[in-house]
């Protein structure tokens, strides 16, 4: 744990947009891709359409939405591209 946070602490120190970039790519790495048509389609079940729990402006060519599944109730990200 302590680990991680002197991690995240090294990461602040980067230039501000390096550190965007990274985070952006991090971000984008776990999340699934979000579709205007299907929504956003559960990575452990499959379930299409996810509900959105939450769902963040647009940043830059992204928006990012979270979801809980209503078939197994896992939770995860995705991403829209514009
Ligand atoms: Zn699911």
């Amino acid at each position: 744990m302590q680990d991680n946070k002197k991690c995240i602490a090294d990461l602040h120190n980067l230039p501000k947009e390096t550190f965007r970039k990274i985070m952006r790519e991090v971000s984008k790495a776990k999340a699934v891709d979000y579709n205007a048509r299907m929504g956003a389609v559960c990575p452990v079940c499959g379930a299409e359409r996810c509900r959105v729990t939450r769902s963040i402006p647009w940043y830059g060519n992204s928006r990012e939405r979270y979801h809980r599944c209503v078939e197994c109730g896992h939770c995860f990200k995705s991403v829209e591209a514009a």
